[in-house]
């Protein structure tokens, strides 16, 4: 609790021990409703006070010029003692607002409880305890046991092991030693790690994450716009209402005059918005917080509502579906040995992030010998030109081998190609195969279950790699040997027929398609900035049933988001015409606008809570 809930706490038990008394005093008339003025004043005293400078800005149709003037006709029809408790069940309503509001505001980033405190570093061989901000790229930082780490290095001394759960929600550790990378926000288990530092804290993944997920309240849902503006009307046509019930009715009826004022009085507490305005931002607060800690980052309210409604979801292959770490399973040279070809592919691919580059490199084992690499071009989509012992080779598929004029042939064997041509000479080909990643075809299932309509594969990969994959996991359809242009637009094509389409990809060469979906939501996010950059949903490991997992999140959040809206309308409604043939008095307004507001608080609370996968 901040010091000003403390205070409003006391100010509102002494109000309401004040009431009591002042209920039970014998007084009459004038007297009794100066003694109810006393707790109204103590607990309505800055209501009045900022009703009164609001008008003086022009801002008329506020909650607190509503509860003032709903307060001060009460007094004046001699309803003291719900004048006061009008303003009491009010400043409790604000309250219990302004705790719910602050906790979750906090709780998105304390959830994830990342943010490293200090870092050891290792200056003139002593090791000092510094602010992370303050450690510079290139340094050495120690980590012992139990420690969290603080930025993002490699591994220069030691081994252990790494517990990255708070960053992906997966508990599995990893193991590290001499060479790998660790990042920030994970934690180091076991074991002395010295590590050398490959980024300032504001560009390690711990900033980056924790940068997203506090902007994640920035971008609005339609729905909480929508209530927005709903508000803003709302509140003058039940104040307007109000006043034509209080002056026309008893024009033409008997009643006295008291009774169709108090009608209206309890029109203007009803008449606040608040249960609407406050706890559908809430519940997308804690939808997005909960998603969090099974390291799945939302980048706003917009994209759990969009991915909600998603009815298509597009995935791309290689390291997407599959795991992206191919293994050589044969070379084919044409007119050099295996070894020599395998050299020239290496070679030519060691600058590149794909990974089928990666693989190769891995294959080949050896030490490569940088100098004699020239110029490099990826062809996305295709493969590379590179310059390797001063001639020209093109690497890649066989849409590569037509543009360089090759006379390349097919394989027998299953698995992805990467035909070697120099210049237009073909030089042979290296057949690599890639892994299902586990759970997919589970996931697949499940994704049929929450209602998604159409899955669909689409693959820079030959047609052949292409439907062995797509038998194995169940995907409705598939395209293949498309470019990341064409990808574009077959994404295009699914949106401009009505579909509402998320797309799944690895953030390596489809940004683009990433962007032009409905929702872009990118898969083993971890250490790979280019995802996180382009993605609206960025799930840090690499497990796709994270994908179904999020969608049970996003309606989960939706389905309270209704709730909430439904319940404080119904009510709110319910009470203005029961109020107008005079069958409530303010009680009923009182929980209208305060027990309401209270109810959705509650329920969308229950958006923080963990969802099974
Ligand atoms: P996907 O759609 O499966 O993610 P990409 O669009 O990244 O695939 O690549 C499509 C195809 O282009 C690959 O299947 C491969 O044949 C070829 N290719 C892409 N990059 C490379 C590379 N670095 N080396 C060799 N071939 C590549
Ligand atoms: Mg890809």
């Amino acid at each position: 609790m901040t010091k000003k809930q403390k205070k409003t706490l006391i100010r509102i038990v002494s109000a309401a021990l004040l009431t009591v008394i002042a209920a039970l005093i014998p007084l009459d008339g004038i007297w009794k409703g100066l003694a109810f003025a006393v707790p109204y004043l103590v607990i309505g005293w800055d209501v009045l006070w900022s009703a009164a400078r609001n008008i003086a800005h022009g801002q008329i149709f506020d909650e607190k010029f509503l509860m003032a003037v709903a307060t001060l006709g009460a007094f004046a029809i001699r309803e003291y003692p719900e004048a006061a408790a009008v303003m009491l069940f009010y400043q409790i309503g604000e309250w219990f607002q302004s705790i719910a509001v602050g906790k979750s505001r906090k709780s998105i980033a304390a959830l994830m409880d990342i943010r490293p405190e200090y870092a050891v570093v290792l200056r003139e061989g002593e090791e000092l305890e510094v602010d992370p901000e303050e450690v510079e790229i290139g340094e050495i930082i120690v980590l012992k046991p139990g420690e969290r780490i603080p930025l993002d290095g490699t591994v220069i001394e030691g081994a252990g092991s790494v517990d990255t759960s708070a960053l992906t929600g997966e508990s599995l550790p990893s193991d590290k030693t001499v060479g790998d990378t660790v990042l920030s926000g994970s934690i180091n288990l076991s074991g002395v790690l010295k590590v050398k530092t490959s980024s300032a804290y504001g560009e390690s993944t711990v900033a980056r994450i924790l940068e997203l997920v506090e902007n994640s309240s920035e971008k609005k849902a339609r729905i909480e716009n929508f209530i927005t503006r709903f508000a803003r009307w709302y509140t003058p046509i039940v104040v307007i209402s109000a006043a034509l019930l209080a002056v026309i009715p008893p024009l033409f009826f008997s009643k006295s005059w008291a009774d169709w004022i108090n009608r209206a009085l309890i029109f203007l507490v009803v008449s606040c918005p608040c249960a609407l305005v406050v706890s559908v931002p809430l519940s997308f607060f804690g939808g997005i917080g909960g998603a969090s800690r099974d390291g799945i980052l939302v980048k706003g309210a917009n994209y759990l509502e969009m991915l909600s409604k998603a009815d298509t979801v597009v995935f791309d292959k290689t390291g997407t579906l599959t795991q992206g770490s191919f293994a050589v399973d044969a070379v084919h040279p044409s007119e050099i040995s295996a070894e020599e070809l395998l050299d020239i592919a290496a070679a030519a691919e060691c600058y590149s992030s794909h990974p089928i580059a990666e693989s190769v490199v891995t294959a080949f084992a050896g030490d490569i010998d940088r100098s004699r690499i020239g110029e490099i071009k990826e062809i996305a989509g295709m493969g590379i030109e590179a310059q390797v012992d001063g001639k020209i080779f093109f690497l890649g598929n066989s849409k590569l081998m037509e543009k360089a004029g090759a006379d390349w042939h097919e394989c027998h064997l299953p698995g992805t190609a990467i035909h070697i041509s120099e210049g237009n000479r073909y030089m042979g080909h290296i057949i690599i195969n890639d892994q299902l990643k586990p759970e997919v075809r589970e996931s697949f299932n499940k994704l049929k279950e929450l209602g998604i309509k159409q899955t669909i594969m689409l693959t820079g990969d030959s047609e052949k790699v292409a439907k062995a994959v797509a038998e194995k996991i169940g995907v409705d359809s598939y395209r293949a040997e498309l470019l990341p242009a064409q990808k574009v637009t077959a994404v295009e094509d699914l949106l401009g027929s009505g579909a509402h389409v998320a797309f799944v990809g690895d953030g390596i060469n489809d940004a683009p398609v990433l962007s032009r979906a409905d929702v872009g939501i990118a898969m083993g996010a971890l250490g790979s900035d280019a995802a996180i950059e382009s993605a609206d949903i960025v799930i840090m490991d690499d497990r796709i049933s994270r994908l179904p997992l999020a969608i049970k999140i996003a309606h989960r959040t939706m389905r309270i988001v209704h709730e909430n809206i439904i319940l404080a309308l119904g009510v709110k409604f319910a009470i203005l015409i029961l109020s107008a043939f005079g069958l409530t008095n303010m009680w009923w307004a009182v929980f209208g606008d305060v027990g309401v507001l209270i109810v959705a608080v509650l329920n969308a609370m229950r958006c923080l809570i963990r969802v099974k996968e």
